[in-house]
């Protein structure tokens, strides 16, 4: 349990899956809670939950990641609605699969907008504020694929590599005002996104797992409030594997 009493967190894709999970771990330890996702009925149930947990405030704000004045629109909200912005969780993501031959444009650029720039537009928005309080922390969620790349994720993959390069470039740019940032890279998360998955699929995946398991959202949550903790003061730039040993 950590002590975020006091803070505000605004955490995207927040409404199901990791996101909701993150939330969830940061009204445990008091935070108020800026929730977005693009999901208006589930996230409306993790406001609901986020408050039964513990958070003082929570409230959702409905906005695509990929809209660069939205994100703006937004940020200047949650510092008029809470009074200041201590942790940003950039979760919202999506993955279009197809081989790299048979990719389409449009899929390309979609997950690339929502990945990469929708993380980007945020931490845009956050850093002024996060500057002028000379604290903040922000954290990235990457994947494993962004570091090993996977054959039929081609966006997918190359999103999220790229969010690990955006993360240590923010990171070295903000490091003097005590801005932290990192990236949490997960391996293979039973979520909505990957239940679709056949369990002949899944069983598969969990043999190529050291650990012999799937991850869980709470295993990711953990993780990122450790790091959106004073507890990880001494941490920033990093990229934090959470894959049962997958990728070491
Ligand atoms: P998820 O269950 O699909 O949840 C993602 C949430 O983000 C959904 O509520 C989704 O809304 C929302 N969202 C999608 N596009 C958005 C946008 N443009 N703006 C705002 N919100 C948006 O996914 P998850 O498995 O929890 O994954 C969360 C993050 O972890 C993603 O960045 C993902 O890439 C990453 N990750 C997941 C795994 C895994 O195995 N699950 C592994 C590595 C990394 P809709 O329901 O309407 O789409």
């Amino acid at each position: 349990m950590y002590d975020f009493k006091g803070k505000t967190a605004l955490v995207t894709g927040a409404a199901r899956g990791i996101g909701r999970a993150i939330a969830l771990e940061l009204a445990r330890g008091g935070a108020s809670l800026a929730l977005n996702d693009v999901n208006e009925a589930a996230a409306k149930e993790a406001v609901e939950l986020a408050e039964k947990e513990g958070a003082p405030k929570a409230k959702f704000y409905k906005f695509d990641v990929a809209d660069s004045a939205a994100c703006n629109a937004a940020i200047d909200s949650v510092l008029t609605d809470f009074g200041g912005l201590h942790i940003l969780v950039n979760n919202a993501g999506i993955s279009i699969d197809a081989l790299v031959m048979r990719f389409k444009d449009e899929d390309w650029k979609k997950t690339l907008d929502i990945n990469l720039t929708g993380a980007f537009n945020l931490m845009r928005a956050a850093t002024r504020p996060m500057m002028k309080q000379r604290s903040g922390a922000i954290v990235n969620i990457a994947s494993v694929v962004g570091e090993t790349g996977n054959a039929g994720q081609a966006a997918y993959s190359a999103s999220k590599g790229a969010l690990i390069a955006l993360t240590k470039t923010v990171a070295r740019e903000l490091a003097s005002r005590s801005i932290r940032v990192n990236a949490v890279a997960p391996g293979f998360i039973d979520t909505p996104m990957t239940q679709a998955l056949p369990e002949a699929a899944k069983a598969k995946l969990a043999e190529a797992i050291p650990l012999a398991r799937l991850g869980t959202a709470q295993d990711i949550a953990d993780c990122v409030a450790w790091l959106a903790s004073d507890k990880a003061s001494y941490v920033t730039g990093g990229v934090i594997r959470v894959n049962g040993g997958m990728y070491m």
